[in-house]
């Protein structure tokens, strides 16, 4: 299997390269050459574990890795995992389950895909004999994420930029209580924006990026989606058979790469009713699937953060395989939006293959208080916007993103139950180790530079 970009200027990539390049050169991202119809297959994979599940899965794409060494790769990557199902699905009635994503080493969704990319970067060390650098920025979950799945992994070194005092003091410590003498937390004197900005100036200048072998850690990265993919065949196994198609994936959305993969396994054969986008006051996709209109407001901070994002980097694949794979048209889109701020369509096959709301937080509290009553279940306030308007469906999934104890304040407020999780209690008592920084591109390649000697490979 090869990977093309979604703008089509970039030569065709096996998997390694795919996902040791990231962003593909042309400015598009990393797509499947083609979709493999597992529409028969799926059905056999029926009791198998999760990790058997996402080996046979990835064996249609990691076709560049050996069969032994990837059923190794997926098994290590989900080794940390706290339930021996890794995704567990909990019936709270019997139309409504909730797919508990939250069982990694940092207690959200996000832990699925990084585990495994960290041990993917840490076999293309291994390979080339080169060590390799990588740079990211984050608003909270992905950086912890991300620093969690690099971990003391020989070759390596992790930065992550984060705004100072802009998130939350677990999310902080998690990144910065590790321990490991290759995690560089930089904490960035201002707002998200301008750490997000200083990155893609870093990786604008080719020569320092190629110097130290720079690679991005964002949820652009094709084995980040693929990840995710396995998760709803695993839910989708579990329903009962003749739910299936009558299922409705709901799926509280930032980025909108938890959603499109989900949506990608159903054009891949896995036959559901759909998947409802679910945002918080961060509305830019309801707005987009309500009227067809995508167009960037200012973000505002909610007590679901990690959805307080404006523009959905993965909506590019979207338009990709919602206009039948035509790398022009996405590219037209993509140059049409970077120009306006906008993009419009009415071709109802993108339009109607999603639903979507939007939840705000005094919304978020009530939601949190009533499944608590409903259920005696805790959702943290990410996955509270999911449970909207449920009564529209048959049958649905609601995919929990995050832990409730990741978000204490929220839950405490709301229930007047503490909500505790012992990963993150013991992170209190130990060392906080963070770089401060200037919001300056300069200041951050020169950081980085100070830390390339030595790098030790295996
Ligand atoms: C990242 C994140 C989201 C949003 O997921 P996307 O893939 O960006 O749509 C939702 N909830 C939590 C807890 C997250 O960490």
């Amino acid at each position: 299997m090869n990977f093309v970009s979604t703008r089509g200027n970039t030569d065709s990539k096996s998997f390694s390269e795919a996902v040791r390049i990231g962003l593909a050169p042309d400015g598009g991202l990393f797509v499947p050459e083609t979709l493999p119809d597992l529409s028969s297959e799926l059905a056999t994979w029926e009791g198998c574990s999760y990790t058997d599940i996402c080996y046979r899965f990835f064996k249609f794409f990691a076709t560049d890795i050996a069969d032994g060494e990837l059923k190794q790769l997926v098994e290590s990557a989900y080794g940390q995992f706290d339930h021996s199902e890794c995704a567990p699905l909990v019936s709270l009635d019997d139309r409504t389950s909730v797919l508990e994503l939250f069982h990694g080493p940092t207690l959200a969704f996000k832990d699925f895909a990084l585990q495994l990319l960290g041990k993917l970067y840490e076999r293309q060390v291994a390979l080339t004999g080169e060590p390799i650098n990588v740079l990211g920025a984050t608003s909270g979950d992905t950086g912890a994420a991300a620093i969690n799945g690099l971990l003391g992994k020989p070759g390596i070194n992790i930065f992550i930029l984060y705004p100072e005092g802009r998130v939350s003091a677990l999310q902080e410590r998690q990144m910065a209580c590790t321990g490991e003498s290759n995690v560089y937390p930089i904490s960035i004197n201002g707002s998200f924006d301008d750490a997000q900005s200083s990155l893609k100036e870093v990786f604008g200048d080719k020569a320092f990026s190629e110097s130290v072998n720079l690679s991005a850690v964002n949820s652009i990265n094709l084995a980040r989606i693929l990840a995710q993919c396995v998760y709803y065949i695993y839910a989708w196994l579990k329903l009962p058979a003749e739910t299936w198609a009558r299922t409705t994936f709901v799926v509280p959305t930032g980025n909108f790469g938890n959603v499109l993969a989900g949506w990608m396994a159903y054009r891949m054969g896995m036959a559901v009713a759909g998947f409802r986008v679910a945002t918080n006051r961060n509305d830019i996709l309801h707005r987009f699937f309500a009227s067809g209109d995508y167009s960037v407001g200012e973000a505002t901070a909610t007590l679901a953060p990690s959805m307080d994002i404006q523009v959905a980097s993965n909506f590019e694949r979207f338009i990709y395989f919602g206009s039948s794979e035509n790398a022009e048209k996405t590219r037209n889109a993509m140059e049409t939006f970077k120009a306006t701020g906008a993009f419009e369509t009415t071709d109802p096959e993108i339009l109607q293959s999603m639903s979507s709301t939007r939840m705000d937080d005094n919304e978020i509290k009530t939601v949190i208080a009533e499944v608590y009553r409903k259920y005696g279940y805790i959702v943290d306030p990410h996955t509270a916007c999911g449970f909207k308007d449920l009564h529209e469906f048959e049958h649905c999934v609601v995919l929990s993103t995050a832990h409730p104890a990741k978000f204490p304040e929220t839950i405490e407020e709301t229930l007047h139950v503490s909500s505790e999780h012992p990963s993150l209690e013991a992170l209190k008592s130990r060392k906080i180790v963070k770089y401060p920084l200037a919001a300056s591109a300069a200041a951050i390649k020169e950081f980085i530079n100070s830390k390339q000697t030595p790098v030790e490979t295996k």
